[in-house]
């Protein structure tokens, strides 16, 4: 029989979703359902990893269930997920011993201040390519070896095990069989050599982690088991695995050295692909692994954006500015600039390049004559101007030369904006016609490692073209408005300093 789809499951942080494709990466259905965040204290994040499952499982039938595609018609399971996020749980019986401990959750920020004083901070730089910070896993798997009682002595035994999101939906749906991990997620640990490409003893030492309960690395595109009987009544390969941004990275057919995506969502990401060896960043960057599919080793340097999107909302939801997001474009438009003003959005600080806990939002260059419709400009503009910050950091520190944009996220839809970026980097801005790349990017994972697609050729040929935005401002203009963003995060860093 043919095998007509390929079911992605992208486990997010405030929903689980189902995508089927088909041979043509086009989208023939889909399902949604959010699930419960947890806020114990201020600071913490958790999830239940049991409605993780459920929530994950029952998008699955439901979008399997609107177009009446049957277990038999799958060709293979694609996981992407929210990356970092911890569970631990018993091996034989799967009940996990606490809830899941949420990337964003900052419970184990003095764990990782104690850990800067020490040389291991250096040695974990090297080593994983992360900056240690709480987000990353291992200070959170630490936190429940020592917090929860009887689970050391319990891993000790061999009984408990540690995983990603990934590892999870793997072990619960190969019905406990398979404790593994792909190599994207294993390098958001902090505990993983992404040189050596397998896990390190020395930080498992640090953070006093018996490495018994770490899953077995794989790489992103493999088949890791396949689905129990008891689930689908049938067995289902379950072949292709990575971290979210690794997977738009992927879905966005970014596959060769040099090329780059940038997710407009709430927060952006920009990542490269930097090919077979990892590029070190001074100023900030993250060096992370990329998914592959031709089993070589592949690097990618990554940058955030704090508040890209989120921008936006806050015009919205607080200033009361805007009815709705996709609004912002008529407003910015109806403009013929943002007559002076410069909105650094540094809600939460600034990332890199500045690195600036302490900044915060800034406006100016206000006159008696500044309109809501300049500061939502404005607001949008900073938006492609921290991207310009990494993209020419990226250059630098890479040594390599880039000369397009790929994006998505949900203010990619902006078209001013889309223009503006490629406007103020010089350089073209391709939106594709499917802007779900997450999905995608765990599909072409999962399709390439069962024959589904042959390769990354034949997955380049499917995947339709949207909009390219070509780059029109005279170096002139662009010039100044780069320095009058420079000079307006200046200010920004000065409020900073005198905290
Ligand atoms: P996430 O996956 O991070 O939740 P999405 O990719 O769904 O985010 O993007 C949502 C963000 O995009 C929101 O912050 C919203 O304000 C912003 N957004 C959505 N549409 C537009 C638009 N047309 N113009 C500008 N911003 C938009």
């Amino acid at each position: 029989i043919m095998k007509q789809y390929i079911l992605a499951l992208d486990q997010g942080t405030t929903s689980s979703r189902c995508i089927l494709f088909d041979k043509n990466a086009r989208i023939c259905a889909s399902a949604q359902k959010e699930f419960t965040q947890s806020y114990p204290h201020p600071g913490w994040v958790e999830h239940d990893p049991l409605e993780i499952w459920s929530s994950q499982i029952s998008v699955a039938i439901e979008a399997m269930g609107k177009i009446g595609a049957k277990p038999s018609d799958i060709a293979g399971i694609g996981i992407t997920n929210q990356r970092e996020t911890t569970v631990v749980w018993d091996k034989k019986t799967g009940k996990p011993v606490y809830p899941a401990i949420v990337w964003q959750c900052r419970r184990t920020a003095e764990l990782i201040e104690e850990m800067e004083k020490d040389p291991i901070a250096e040695y974990a730089r090297e080593v994983t390519g992360l900056i240690p910070d709480a987000y990353f896993s291992a200070s959170k798997l630490a936190w429940i070896l020592d917090n929860v009682e009887g689970v050391r002595e319990r891993a000790e035994k061999g009984e408990v095990v540690f995983g990603t999101i990934d590892s999870w939906l793997i072990h619960n749906l190969t019905g406990g069989k398979v404790h593994v991990t792909d190599v994207t997620n294993a390098s958001r640990t902090m505990l993983f050599d992404i040189h050596k490409m397998k896990w390190d003893e020395r930080l498992c030492e640090y953070f006093n982690i018996p490495m018994q309960m770490l899953p077995e690395v794989k790489p992103s595109s493999c088949i890791y088991g396949y689905t129990d009987k008891d689930i689908f009544g049938t067995e289902v390969p379950i072949s292709g695995a990575a971290g979210d941004q690794q997977c738009a990275l992927f879905g966005q057919c970014c596959f060769d050295k040099g090329e780059l995506k940038n997710t407009y969502g709430t927060g952006g990401f920009l990542l490269m692909n930097t090919g077979d060896k990892p590029a070190k960043s001074e100023n900030g960057l993250l060096t992370t692994v990329a998914a592959s599919a031709d089993g070589k080793n592949t690097y990618a340097l990554e940058g955030s954006i704090f508040i890209a999107g989120a921008g936006i909302q806050w015009l919205r939801d607080e200033m009361k500015m805007l009815e709705s997001s996709p609004e912002s474009e008529k407003m910015a438009l109806s403009v013929e600039d943002t007559g002076g003003v410069y909105c650094v959005t540094a809600f939460t600080g600034l990332g890199a390049p500045y690195w600036t806990p302490y900044a915060r939002g800034t406006i100016v260059g206000i006159t008696r004559g500044t309109k809501k419709e300049h500061l939502v400009r404005a607001v949008l503009e900073a938006m492609a101007y921290q991207t310009e910050d990494l993209i020419e950091l990226m250059e630098k520190e890479s040594g390599i030369e880039i000369t397009s944009v790929k994006v998505d996220g949900g203010a990619s839809a902006n078209d001013f904006l889309m223009q503006f970026q490629s406007d103020i980097s010089k350089k073209q801005v391709i939106r594709p016609a499917c802007i779900e790349t997450t999905g995608m990017g765990a599909a072409f994972l999962a399709g390439l490692a069962t024959g589904f697609w042959k390769d990354t050729d034949e997955i380049k040929q499917c995947v339709e073209e949207g909009r390219t935005f070509v780059p029109s401002m005279k170096e002139e203009k662009r010039q100044e408005l780069l320095k009058g963003w420079k000079r307006a995060v200046k200010c920004a860093l000065a409020w900073a300093e005198d905290e």
